[in-house]
């Protein structure tokens, strides 16, 4: 991209490609996904956050180089409050990791079941982690926080934590089965909207708190949230990557200093590879920042840089 072009908008072919290929993805879920399960709603449903992460994706890459955080901005809220608001909310749909574990234990299809499979388990195999990044209704909040750059990457010790907070979130789910049962009851009718609004409310606290204490915004991502652990092994295989080019760059670390998940981008570029790391959330970050253009995301199998 030249100079130029990051100073005003830029309406063209590498700008307008990834959000088509990104719409074209969501409409062949919603299509498949409503004549399969002979449901409209999904059709609705995928090509509005389909639509949605399109919009911010093409205004991320067409708007001038100080706007394009709003581009993600967008797509995070159009995406995060309707999940929460409408289909939370509203439609009563327990959207937290709980309401997918009960629903799944309980063998009921819902809207929950749907995204954590297409969001969280299947998708990352072609988008990685870029729920993370451009749709998570915590991370929405915690992106308008004032740590964008993370100064010091938190140990490995401390992300284990993510991995015991998914292994309680099922082990509640259990308890709270086996207790009811032995009472010869089932959850009652609104459980879920007390459920998603205590949890949600205690993901919000906690994630603002970390960030404030750790100068981090995404500490919470990086440290708490079990979502990640649900991601990473398809994430690993995503057909959708950021390379840097070993020959436009010209080892400024701008990218690095900026990535919010503390990636190591020229260590990949020193290697020849894709960024392959499962903690990229493909934000767009580095790209936007780098002076020479030498970050693209792009759709490719395999590691090697092409
Ligand atoms: S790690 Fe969790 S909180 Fe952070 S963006 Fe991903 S899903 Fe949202
Ligand atoms: S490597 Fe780039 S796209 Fe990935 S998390 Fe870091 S800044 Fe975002
Ligand atoms: S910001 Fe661009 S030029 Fe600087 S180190 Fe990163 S990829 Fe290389």
């Amino acid at each position: 991209m030249s100079k130029s072009n990051r100073e005003s908008w830029a309406i063209n072919k590498k700008t307008l490609m990834l959000p088509i290929i990104m719409l074209l993805v969501f409409s062949t879920i919603a299509i498949v996904l409503s004549i399969l399960l002979s449901n409209g709603f999904y059709l609705f449903n995928f090509l509005y956050i389909g639509g949605s992460v399109s919009i911010g994706m093409f205004l991320f890459l067409a708007m001038p180089k100080k706007l394009k955080p709003l581009g993600r901005k967008i797509s995070q809220l159009l995406v995060g409050l309707y999940m929460l608001v409408f289909l939370g909310f509203i439609q009563g749909e327990n959207m937290q990791i709980e309401g997918f574990w009960v629903y799944i234990a309980s063998g009921v299809f819902a809207g929950a079941t749907i995204h954590y499979l297409v969001a969280k388990v299947a998708g990352p195999l072609f988008f990685s982690r870029g729920w993370c990044g451009w749709a998570c209704w915590t991370a929405m909040v915690l992106d308008f926080l004032p740590y964008k750059e993370s100064k010091k990457a938190p140990s490995k010790k401390l992300g284990a934590i993510r991995y015991v907070h998914l292994f309680l979130t099922i082990a509640f789910v259990v308890v709270v089965y086996f207790v009811l049962s032995a009472k010869n009851q089932t959850l009652k009718p609104g459980w879920e909207l007390y459920w998603l609004i205590i949890g949600n409310a205690l993901y919000y606290l906690v994630g603002i708190v970390l960030a404030i204490i750790l100068k981090d915004n995404r500490a919470f991502c990086k440290i708490i949230c079990p979502i990640p652990v649900l991601m990473k092994p398809a994430a690993r295989l995503s057909l959708l990557k950021i390379q840097v080019d070993p020959i436009k760059c010209i080892d400024c670390k701008k990218c690095e200093q900026k990535c919010p998940m503390d990636i190591k981008l020229l260590e990949y570029k020193n290697i020849g590879k894709r960024v392959c790391s499962t903690e990229c959330i493909l934000c767009n970050t580095c790209y936007s920042v780098c002076p020479t253009g030498a970050i693209k995301m792009n759709v490719g199998i395999g590691d090697k840089i092409r």
